[in-house]
């Protein structure tokens, strides 16, 4: 456990989307660190995974709030009643441009300390991906300026990717494990990326949060145990498995293909997968910049959950008597997939 009684902060955190994928290990954390942790859920009918990892997250202590964040009126209130020092978004991909009203409910409440927007991918002022998942960051964009145009206190957190097999055509990699039939290797499989564990990726936002090194600064995620190439990642796969897989190559080409059919949201990761692997778009930039600071630098007494330590994570969930007879065969995907990102991702 991370949770440092003597540092416990008092600092009033509101979370937005935290019954999403990346939102729920940031609430996660957020409730480890001891401080006061509330959550925007959206009113009506929840599923029951979502309603049981609610409960989860209430056991833990959140509060639980009702409201949209495209309801200025709705929003000022609940920032008023509950003296809100931080926000935090993490709403999808389809959703960024709504934190432009929520946006404009932190300006008039005025006592917001500091502003994390649904960002947790890639720095969106250099990346450059293709479409569609170029409409994706010029949104968040969109978001950057509105939030610096308002002089309300930010910090963007750039995570770069979710410790897993990047599957080209899916969201939430982390919710499946690596393959167990044949690897896709990405174009001639060396560019290397960033790989961080969800758990991490929600520890390290919330030391954030209060920290003044990262008032106003973009805060890469850049964890030199963790920067693999996709060869190298299939190669720690095998190794775990211990066995050999084939190695197909998706092209350049492919990817752009898979990325022009323009299904959504398939085609938005496709684009992505294309700028992380074919064009770097995670190395390809210094990050010495006035705004840049790396969080390995700003905490260096904290260690990062290595990608051999969650593919052990995943190999728990493979059946490996399978694996020796060569039919290898997963438990339930649905099922597992909230083991997995509690233990791993
Ligand atoms: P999800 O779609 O899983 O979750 C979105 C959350 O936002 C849900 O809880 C949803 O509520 C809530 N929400 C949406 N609109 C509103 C609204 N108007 N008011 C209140 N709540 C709302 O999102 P992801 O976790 O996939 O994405 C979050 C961020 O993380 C994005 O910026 C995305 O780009 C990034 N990301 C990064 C990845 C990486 O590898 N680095 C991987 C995946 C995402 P409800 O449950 O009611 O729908």
């Amino acid at each position: 456990s991370f949770v440092n009684p003597a540092a416990k902060s008092t600092c009033r955190v509101l979370i937005v989307g935290a019954t999403g994928f990346m939102g729920q290990f940031v609430a996660e954390a957020s409730l480890l660190t001891g401080r006061p942790t509330y959550l925007l859920v959206r009113p009506g009918s929840v599923s029951p995974s979502k309603a049981k990892s609610i409960k989860n997250l209430q056991d833990k202590g959140a509060i639980i709030l009702h409201g949209l964040i495209n309801d200025k009126e709705v929003m000022e209130k609940i920032l008023k009643e509950h003296e809100i020092d931080v926000v935090i978004s993490a709403v999808g991909g389809a959703k960024i441009l709504d934190q432009l009203t929520l946006i404009e409910a932190m300006k008039t409440s005025g006592t917001i300390k500091r502003f994390l927007p649904s960002e947790f991918g890639h720095d969106v002022d250099r990346a450059d991906p293709v479409e569609p998942g170029r409409a994706m960051y010029i949104d968040k964009r969109r978001v950057r300026r509105s939030i610096e145009a308002s002089g309300i206190p930010y910090t963007y957190i750039c995570c770069n990717s979710i410790a897993s097999w990047p599957y080209y055509d899916n969201t939430h990699p982390s919710e499946v494990v690596p393959p167990l039939d044949q690897f896709q290797i990405y174009g001639d499989g060396t560019v290397k990326a960033y790989f961080v564990a969800g758990t991490d990726i929600g520890k390290f936002t919330m030391k954030t949060v209060d920290d003044i090194r990262t008032l106003n600064k973009c805060v890469h995620f850049r964890p030199t145990c963790n920067l693999y190439n996709i060869n190298e990642l299939a190669s720690l796969w095998e190794k775990k498995i211990g066995k050999t897989l084939p190695r197909v190559t998706v092209t350049e080409n492919d990817l752009l293909a898979a990325a022009a059919e323009n299904r959504i949201p398939q085609s938005i990761v496709a684009s992505f997968t294309h700028d992380i692997f074919i064009k770097g778009c995670q190395i390809n930039f210094q990050i010495d910049g006035p705004q840049d600071v790396e969080v390995s630098i700003l905490y260096p007494d904290e260690t990062f959950i290595t990608l051999d330590e969650c593919f052990n994570d995943f190999l728990v969930k493979v059946d490996r008597k399978s694996i020796s007879t060569d039919e290898i065969t997963t438990t339930s995907p649905m099922a597992e997939s909230m083991a997995i990102t509690a233990t791993c991702a």
